[in-house]
């Protein structure tokens, strides 16, 4: 059985307070936060909330398909948010884990295209990462179980076929 890392609901409350308290000790003042949906979206929430940020959005990535099993590269699933209006705009990114990388790097590589200074924020890095995201709560190598994907999704009234 893989060793896990499991992030509690009450732990994730303690995890977004102490890493928007990271963003704000570090002097970044984001315009603008964007989710990296799903994963990105209830940290996100939670960090807007902690910041005092009332401008939110969120871009919508698929790469896991399962755990340790992937699509060949990240894809959006749905087009970017107005890019005009985050043209010299200052982003702040927020996903749940940097794992590969390649989904935050993929988002800020799309971001910064457009014009805006993008900053990413994390709750989790892996050491593997391929961006080095600028805020990080924890390390660690482990498969992370997170409050809101840990059980199925409930069932169904009209089961699809
Ligand atoms: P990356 O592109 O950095 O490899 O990861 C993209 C997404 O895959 C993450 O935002 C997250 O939703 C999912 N993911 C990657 N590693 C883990 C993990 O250890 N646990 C869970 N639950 N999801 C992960």
């Amino acid at each position: 059985l893989a060793v896990k890392e499991v992030l509690t609901w009450d732990l994730f409350g303690t995890a977004s307070r102490e890493l928007a308290q990271t963003v704000a000790d570090s002097g970044f003042e984001p315009e603008i936060l964007i989710a990296v949906a799903r994963g990105g979206l209830l940290p996100g929430g939670a960090l807007a909330y902690a910041l005092g940020l009332k401008l939110t959005d969120a871009i919508n990535v698929e790469f896991y398909t399962d755990v340790h099993e992937t699509l060949p590269d990240p894809v959006l699933l749905a087009p970017l948010l107005d890019t005009e209006s985050i043209r010299g705009r200052r982003l702040l990114v927020v996903d749940d884990v940097a794992d590969s990388g390649r989904t935050l790097a993929l988002v800020l590589d799309l971001l910064r295209e457009h014009g805006a200074e993008a900053r990413s924020a994390v709750i989790y890095a892996k050491s593997r990462s391929e961006v080095e995201p600028d805020y990080v709560w924890r390390r660690t190598d482990e498969w992370i179980v997170f409050p809101w994907s840990a059980e199925e999704p409930v069932n169904r009234a009209v089961p699809r076929d």
